[in-house]
């Protein structure tokens, strides 16, 4: 599995916006030569979705939309229990949908995505904002001596009663409610399901996307947290694999 697009057809990796140097790299190719075995590629957060379905919160429904919260934004599509990818292979770019087209920069070169507002280092670059401002003391205490700045940071800062740092996690997880509205006014899922490391914020981000969702999503399905913990990574891939090579009805 790869944090990025692919192209399915030619088991390519075509470029991963958050690690640099991987455009165009033939991973099947690559990985197939040198391990004598059959390669399937896919996309991390479509792999996700697949696992969550078969092994994780997902495992009671047919239709399912799914969010990996972390440095990035991505998501995946499993209708009738098969994962879908689309066309080319790229469905499921939750976090380059457009919120706001005279939004901040995104990775992908596009302006206003989902990521840019509401994954993990868009919320960082906001907290740097604030620290260097002076806006919040004490951000900019922690961007000062925490080792690896980023949004933990600001969820510390949020729970020390910094209200700067509550309010910017209160906007992102608005941002992302939107997001998963758009998708569910998009697919209609019986349920979202989400993963990665942001879930580590709690309600102060993922309370406000609730309340979004419900304000502005047509139906409502349930939207549940991974039950795969760290896992989710490795059970995604062992479901594309089972998927790809051992079909059978899931
Ligand atoms: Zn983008």
């Amino acid at each position: 599995v790869t944090p990025g697009p692919i192209d399915s057809d030619a088991g390519v990796v075509r470029f991963a916006p958050n690690l640099p140097g991987w455009r165009d790299v033939a991973v099947r190719e690559l990985l197939g030569a040198r391990s004598g075995l059959p390669v399937a590629l896919e996309n991390d957060a479509s792999a996700a979705a697949l696992g969550e379905a078969v092994f994780g919160a997902g495992q009671p429904y047919r239709h399912l939309a799914h969010f990996t919260l972390g440095t990035g934004i991505g998501g995946g599509i499993v209708i009738d229990r098969r994962l879908y990818t689309g066309a080319t292979g790229l469905a499921g770019e939750f976090g380059h949908m457009v919120v706001d087209p005279g939004g901040p920069p995104c990775g992908c070169g596009n302006y206003g995505c989902l990521e840019a507002f509401a994954s993990g280092s868009a919320i960082e670059r906001q907290a740097r904002m604030l620290a260097g401002s002076r806006r919040s003391e004490r951000l900019a205490d922690l961007l000062a001596t925490a080792e690896d700045f980023g949004a933990d940071d600001v969820a510390r800062a949020a729970e020390e009663g910094d209200r700067a740092a509550a309010e910017l996690l209160e906007r992102a997880g608005r941002y992302l409610g939107a997001g998963i509205a758009g998708v569910i006014n998009a697919l209609d899922p019986e349920a979202v399901t989400l993963s990665g490391g942001l879930l580590k914020l709690g309600a102060r981000y993922l309370q406000p996307a609730r309340d979004e969702v419900r304000r502005l999503a047509f139906s409502t399905p349930s939207i549940l947290e991974t039950t795969l913990g760290d896992d989710t990574g490795v059970l995604g891939a062992a479901a594309v694999a089972w998927e790809r090579f051992a079909p059978i009805t899931l």
